[in-house]
């Protein structure tokens, strides 16, 4: 209590602004914020409200209130903005990843543009009211996109259950569609809930540290339909084995791969690190373009393969490679970048932290006959400074980092080498805009072109070219 008088005493020309969990009121949304909601001033302090959108008046009830900010929920909407559309999802409201999809797709388009521009006037990046933020490319259809479905299973009510967790809580929904969701990770996903319920395997409980069964992850390859299945367990064992691969083959043919992968006990990584292979190839074959790609469990892949394509012809434009420059591919994955411009390029090298990605990013290389490039494991920022030392001129560089964005160290080597060609590739244009910050003293932004890798959420991707000074 005294702590909050302290606080009230150091504005002393404001009034307290006593608002208590539950409180109605009226509120003018006046912006999306960086997560998607709606962003209004109740008595000038902020107003978090996911739903709300630009324009809207709603009679928002209280749902967190603190000295800095206030969180509340729709109530009701008094006056709608035109660009409201029904979602297609009935829990939207309820679960992350469909944070927009009550905003016409149009606007989602637009909405991603000014979230590069509001990051930009965070963090103010030299010469950042110059740079040239071009329109966002789309989809023609924003809807099952995702290749990748990773659902928590818990029992619900007596029933196997396999969705999201509720944002900000352990208490998952069961998500029987899932509009974003390519239909055939669905379909895995509803029967792999149908055949585990009857053969009565232990599901995975929280509370009680028991059960088996956590989490299942249903992979597809948009080029060659195959399926890959990943069950996550509390221990190595899985009890009625051999039943539950008796029946996933004979129910669901286009599932090529099953692993296992183990995960004990309570922890925030949905991961473990032993996988097992169980039944079929142990990998499904992805294609970019017109290579062929070997994806195993853990390695990470765009998720959105319809527009990965887009997402690396901008890439390639931005990057402007000739057949005598060396290029680094930072943040490899399994090696979809460099392998995709390996043939316009002297030599790739590239790196990744996680080894499975890396094994199948050099068995990538020579699957499809390309004999200039190589792939290493370790981070970014230890390995590009010893490759420069090491005497390999680095001609280009593109980075495509997780939302994390770069190391000072990969920066300060960045900045070091000053390759004459730099892409980055971001996918969150927050650390994005920090990271020019620090860039923008040996280069300057050409410009960026955001892509919609994922509809119907607040993410969103940006190729950025920069050039010397
Ligand atoms: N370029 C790839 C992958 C991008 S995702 C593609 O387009 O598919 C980012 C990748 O960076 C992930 O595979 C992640 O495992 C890897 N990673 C995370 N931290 C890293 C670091 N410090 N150095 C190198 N790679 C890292």
């Amino acid at each position: 209590m005294f702590k909050k008088q302290a606080h009230f005493t150091r504005h002393t020309n404001d009034q307290p602004v006593e608002t208590n969990v539950g409180d109605r009121f009226p509120l003018t949304i006046k912006r999306l914020g960086i997560n998607g909601e709606g962003i209004g001033y109740y008595k000038r302090k902020i107003c978090f409200v996911p739903h709300a959108l630009p324009g809207e008046i709603v009679v928002t009830e209280v749902t967190e209130a603190n000295s800095r900010f206030l969180r509340g929920k729709i109530h009701t909407i008094r006056q709608a903005s035109a660009s409201r559309v029904e979602p297609r999802d009935s829990y939207a409201d309820d679960v992350g990843g469909f944070e927009l999809e009550h905003l016409a797709y149009p606007e989602q388009l637009k909405f991603k543009r000014d979230l590069v521009e509001q990051s930009l006037e965070k963090f103010k990046p030299r010469g950042y009211q110059h740079y040239k933020i071009r329109q966002t490319i789309g989809m023609d259809e924003p809807f099952e996109y995702r290749n990748k479905a990773q659902f928590q299973v818990r029992m619900i009510d007596g029933h196997v259950a396999a969705g999201l967790f509720k944002t900000g809580s352990h208490e998952l929904v069961d998500l029987p569609t899932c509009a974003v969701q390519m239909p055939v990770t669905m379909k895995v996903m509803r029967q792999m809930v149908a055949i585990i319920e009857a053969l009565e395997i232990p599901i995975y409980d929280e509370d009680q540290h028991s059960g088996i069964i956590k989490t299942l992850v249903v992979r597809v390859s948009r080029g060659t339909g195959e399926v890959q299945l990943t069950i996550i367990t509390n221990s190595p064992k899985l009890p009625r084995k051999r039943e539950l691969l008796a029946q996933i083959a004979e129910q669901l043919p286009e599932v090529t791969s099953v692993m296992q992968n183990i995960n004990k006990g309570e922890t925030p990584l949905i991961w473990g690190d032993q996988t097992v292979h169980l039944a079929g190839k142990d990998a499904i074959t992805e294609t970019i373009g017109d290579l062929d790609f070997r994806l195993s469990a853990r390695a990470f892949l765009q998720l959105n393969p319809f527009q990965t394509e887009v997402l690396y012809d901008e890439t390639a434009k931005a990057l402007n490679l000739k057949t005598t420059e060396n290029l680094v591919d930072a943040y490899a994955g399994i090696g979809t970048i460099g392998l995709s411009f390996a043939r316009g390029a002297k030599q790739v090298r590239g790196m990744e932290v996680i080894e499975e990605a890396v094994a199948d990013a050099n068995f990538n290389a020579q699957q499809n006959d390309i004999h200039n490039a190589s792939y290493e494991v370790g981070t970014a920022e230890e390995l590009l400074p010893q490759w420069i030392n090491d005497g390999f001129s680095v001609d280009a560089l593109v980075v495509d980092p997780p939302r994390a964005g770069l190391e000072p160290e990969l920066i300060d080597s960045i900045l070091f080498a000053r390759p004459a060609k730099f892409v980055y590739v971001s996918c969150n244009p927050s650390t994005l805009a920090r990271d020019l910050v620090d860039l923008t003293e040996e280069y300057q932004v050409e410009y960026m072109q955001p892509v919609d890798m994922m509809p119907q959420t607040p993410k969103c991707e940006v190729v950025v070219k920069l050039v010397r000074r």
